[in-house]
C-alpha cells in the first residue's frame, strides 16, 4: 500500500497474528490488523456506556459542530479512503470516490438534523395538568456492517446515533476493516472520543456479535446484511429486548413497461444492476420487460454489457472490478448454469472472466440472461454480481404479482410514462423504496429502508434520527393548586 494509505492506517496495522484483509482483485494479502478478542469488546461496551452521560449531556449543536469536522475531514481524505476502498472490496475506484461523499453526506445531513430532536406538547386531557413529549437518546448502539458499502454503512448508522447522544461500537465486515480504521482515525482528529465512536474488528463475527447483540449495557443493535443473519441477531437481542434497525437482503424487480422511454430505462438498468458488479442490496435482481418492447431491450441492453470493461477497480476507467471472493462466484456460477440448463441463454457473459496477469479468480463477465423463468433459482436468490436476468410478461396485473412474489421488499424499479399506471404500479409494489423512471435511490435525504424480510427500521432522512431517539411522555399535573 501507499504511504497515504499507511499514514491513514497508522497504528492500526499489526504484524503477526490478526485479521488478515485480501484485495479482491489479486487475491493477495493486503494488510493485518487486530482481532478482538470478546473480552476486550466488553470492555468497549462499557467504555461506551462511561461515555454515554457526558456525550449526550452536551447540546445538540456541541455535537453537531464535532460531526461536521468529521464530514469536513473524510472529504479532505476523500481520495486515501476510495483508494482502501478500492483496494479491500474491489469496486471501480470512480464509485469507491462516489461512496465516500454518500458517506460523508450522513455526517453532514444528521450535523444538521441534530438540532431538530423536537418534542411535542400535547393539548391536555385535565385542566390541572400538562402533556410533554421529550425525545431522549436510546442510550449505547452497537452496529455490525457488510462489506459491500464499507464507509457508507457505517456513517449512515454512526452520524445519526451520535447525533441523537447515542455512543457506538462499530463491527465491520471481516473483508473490509480497512476503510472503517480510516474512518475512526478522523473520527479522533474530529474530536469524537474513544468510548463514543469505536471500531473493533475481528475473524469472529458469531463470537463478537454475541456480545453486541447481548450486552445488557447496549440498548439497539443497528445491522445491514443478510437476512439469514439479521434474524440470528434479532433472536439474541429479544432476551434483553433491544431495539433493532435491520437493512437485509432484496430481490429487487426492475420493470419496464411498453410505454417506457426506452433509452431511459436502459441507462437506468446499467446503473441499477451493474454499480458495484451488482452487489449492493438495491441492485436489480429480476428484469420484468413487456412483450412489445422485451426484444428492443434485450439487443441494446447486451449491447451496452458487452461493451463493459472489466479488470482492478484501482484502474481508471474500468466499470466493472472483482466479486468480494470466491465463495461469491461460485454462487454466482451456480446460479446461472442453473438459469442457463433450465432454458434461460445468455446473450452475453456467461461465464467466469479469466483475466491473467497479477488478476486473481474473482471475476464473472457482465451477463444478460434472455428466456428467465418464475421457477429457476435465479428469480428467487439475491444474485450479488453482475448478472441481469431478463423474464417477459404480458400484463400489468402479472407482473406486479411476480414483482411481489418474494418474501423480499426493499427496492422496486420501473419505467412507464402513462401517468394512472405509474400512481397504480408505485402503490401495489410492496417495497419500502421504488424508483419511478429512476435506477438509482440512495441519497442521505430520503428515507431507506425495507419492508416484509427486508428489514425493520429507515436509514437517512429527517426519519433516521428517530430511530436512535426514545420518547418520553411526562405528565405534569399539579399545576392549579
Ligand atoms: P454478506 O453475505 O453480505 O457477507 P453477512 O450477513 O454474512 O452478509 O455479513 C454482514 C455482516 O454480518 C458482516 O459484518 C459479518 O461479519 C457479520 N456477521 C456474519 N455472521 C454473523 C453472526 N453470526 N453474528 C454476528 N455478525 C455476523
Amino acid at each position: 500500500m501507499s504511504a497515504d494509505l499507511t499514514n491513514l492506517l497508522d497504528g492500526y496495522l499489526v504484524s503477526g497474528e490478526g485479521l488478515v484483509v485480501d484485495n479482491p482483485a489479486t487475491s493477495k494479502p493486503l494488510a493485518t490488523v487486530r482481532d478482538y478478542s470478546t473480552g476486550e469488546v466488553t470492555e468497549c461496551v462499557e467504555a461506551a456506556a462511561a461515555a454515554f452521560p457526558a456525550w449526550s449531556q452536551k447540546t445538540a449543536k456541541e455535537r453537531s459542530v464535532i460531526l461536521r469536522h468529521w464530514f469536513e475531514l473524510m472529504l479532505a481524505h476523500q481520495e486515501e479512503l476510495a483508494q482502501l476502498i478500492t483496494a479491500e472490496c474491489g469496486k471501480p475506484i470512480a464509485e469507491s470516490r462516489g461512496e465516500v461523499a454518500y458517506g460523508a453526506s450522513f455526517l453532514e445531513w444528521f450535523a444538521e438534523e441534530a438540532k431538530r430532536a423536537y418534542g411535542d406538547v400535547v393539548p391536555t386531557h385535565k385542566a390541572n395538568a400538562r402533556i410533554i413529549v421529550l425525545k431522549q437518546p436510546i442510550g449505547v448502539v452497537s452496529a455490525i456492517t457488510p462489506w459491500n458499502f464499507p464507509v457508507a454503512m457505517i456513517t449512515r448508522k454512526a452520524a445519526p446515533a451520535l447525533a441523537a447522544g447515542c455512543p457506538m461500537i462499530v463491527k465491520p465486515a471481516e473483508a473490509t476493516p480497512l476503510s472503517a480504521l480510516a474512518l475512526e482515525k478522523l473520527a479522533r482528529e474530529a474530536g469524537i472520543p474513544e468510548g463514543v465512536f469505536k471500531i473493533v474488528t475481528t475473524r469472529n463475527p458469531a463470537e463478537i456479535g454475541k456480545v453486541l447483540t447481548t450486552h445488557p449495557d447496549i440498548k439497539k443493535i443497528s445491522f445491514t446484511g443478510s437476512t439469514a443473519v439479521g434474524k440470528i441477531l434479532m433472536r439474541q437481542a429479544a432476551d434483553t429486548v433491544k431495539k433493532a434497525s435491520m437493512e437485509l437482503g432484496g430481490n429487487a424487480p426492475f420493470i419496464v413497461f411498453d410505454d417506457a422511454d426506452l433509452d431511459a430505462a436502459l441507462d437506468g438498468a446499467m446503473a441499477s444492476k451493474y454499480r458495484n458488479a451488482g452487489q449492493t442490496c438495491v441492485c436489480a435482481n429480476r428484469f420484468y420487460v413487456q412483450s412489445g418492447i422485451h426484444d428492443a431491450f434485450v439487443e441494446q441492453f447486451s449491447a451496452r454489457v458487452a461493451a463493459l470493461s472489466v479488470g482492478d477497480g484501482a484502474v481508471e476507467g474500468i466499470q466493472v472490478g472483482p466479486l468480494i471472493n470466491a465463495a461469491a462466484i461460485d454462487k454466482v456460477e451456480q446460479l446461472v448454469d442453473g438459469a442457463t440448463t433450465a432454458g434461460a441463454e445468455a446473450i452475453v457473459g456467461g461465464n467466469r472472466s479469466d483475466l491473467g496477469g497479477d488478476l486473481g479468480d474473482n471475476f464473472y463477465q457482465p451477463t444478460v440472461l434472455a428466456g428467465a423463468q418464475a421457477d429457476m433459482a435465479i428469480a428467487h436468490a439475491e444474485i450479488f454480481g453482475p448478472v441481469a436476468p431478463v423474464f417477459k410478461f404480458e400484463t400489468e396485473e402479472d407482473v406486479i404479482k411476480l414483482a411481489n412474489d418474494t418474501p423480499y421488499g426493499l427496492a422496486a424499479y420501473f419505467y412507464a410514462r402513462d401517468l394512472g399506471r405509474v400512481w397504480r404500479v408505485s402503490e401495489a409494489l410492496e417495497y419500502g423504496m421504488v424508483g419511478v423512471n429512476e435506477g438509482i435511490l440512495s441519497t442521505e435525504v430520503a428515507p431507506f429502508g425495507g419492508v416484509k424480510e427486508s428489514g425493520i427500521g429507515r436509514e437517512g432522512s429527517r426519519y433516521g434520527l428517530e430511530e436512535y431517539l426514545e420518547i418520553k411522555y411526562c405528565l405534569m399535573g399539579g399545576l392549579s393548586t
